[in-house]
């Protein structure tokens, strides 16, 4: 008795509630002054009446892997988290089996509440969410243009130099398609900027519509459009801008009396920069302004 009141008395230094189970009735035989504080003296009951208001061991009791085969401790100590929906508060808890004084087998639990910890854990992960929520949403904004949703410049730049980077291995072609609208200042002078506008996003919804699957349509500047279109020839470009001429001169834009769009096409050459190419398709497209506009020049 002497031994077990010493025992006894060391716990309750700890600050954090022990309690002390009979293995065999599930009797709550101690607990230490932090435990009592918490959820009252129940010394004589069993445990998951008191600490869990259930009538049958809980689900994640282990005391099974605390013992030895011969039902003697078996030197395991095992830690968990987990809720306790009574209080409503997350614990981490270390059991272990051992010998009580008496003799008999026990199993011993320290529980150590954790909920400030699970909160700061919870908001962290909030915070992580969000952020990369965010990221994603800032990715979007630098590579979409805004008055067309259609990518932007940056982005048809990025994607140029890793398609033409790709030229060099895989053996595919390469065509860039640049479009620009047909005095698009007077369209702008006549109906006014706003009006201006909404040829631009119309003129992007039709790109955006026909441009075949693995093509980019971007917007390169202010009414010029490129399309780059990895897979396709230069005849095949040709065809698809030809195509694109006729769609944009069937475009019916409320008090307008027609839109249409010149188009340059070039082939991408192997081991070439963007700036070459670019400077190419850029050729063509004046090419077919020079050549009266509404049309397709390939160079
Ligand atoms: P061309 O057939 O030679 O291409 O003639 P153009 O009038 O289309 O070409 P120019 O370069 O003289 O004018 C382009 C106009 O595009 C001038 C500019 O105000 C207009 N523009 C550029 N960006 C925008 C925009 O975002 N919205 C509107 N409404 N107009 C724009
Ligand atoms: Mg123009
Ligand atoms: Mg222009």
């Amino acid at each position: 008795m002497m031994e077990n009141a010493l025992f006894e008395s060391h716990f309750d230094l700890i600050p954090f509630g022990i309690y002390v189970v009979d293995v065999v009735s599930y009797t709550l035989i101690h607990s230490n002054r932090a435990f009592r504080e918490r959820f009252g003296d129940h010394a004589g009951r069993t445990c998951h009446k008191v600490l869990y208001e259930r009538d049958t061991p809980c689900d994640y009791c282990r005391m099974a892997e605390l013992l030895g085969p011969d039902g003697r401790p078996g030197g395991k100590t095992v830690v968990l988290e987990h809720v306790n929906e009574v209080d409503d508060r997350w614990y981490q808890m270390q059991i272990r089996a051992m010998t009580w004084p008496d003799g008999r087998v026990v199993k011993y639990s320290i529980a150590v509440d954790i909920s400030a910890l699970k909160d700061t854990q919870n908001r962290l992960a909030e915070a992580h969410a969000e952020l990369a929520l965010k990221n994603i949403e800032l990715t979007r904004l630098s590579t979409t243009d805004m008055l067309t949703g259609l990518a932007n410049r940056q982005r048809i730049d990025a994607l140029l130099t890793s398609e033409l980077a790709a030229l060099a291995g895989d053996g595919r072609p390469l065509s860039l398609v640049m479009l620009d609208i047909d005095r698009f200042k007077d369209i702008n002078d006549r109906h006014g900027h706003l009006r201006g506008d909404a040829v631009l996003i119309a003129l992007a919804g039709l790109l955006r519509e026909r441009c075949p699957a693995g093509c980019t349509a971007g917007r390169w500047g202010g009414e010029e459009f490129l399309l780059l279109c990895p897979g396709l020839s230069l005849e095949a470009a040709s065809n698809l801008a030809e195509g694109l001429r006729e769609a944009v001169m069937a475009l019916r834009l409320p008090g307008l009396a027609g839109v249409t769009c010149s188009f340059g096409v070039t082939l991408a050459r192997p081991g070439e920069g963007g700036e070459r190419c670019m400077a190419r398709v850029d050729r063509a497209l004046y090419a077919a302004k020079d050549l009266g506009r509404n049309r397709v020049e390939a160079r």
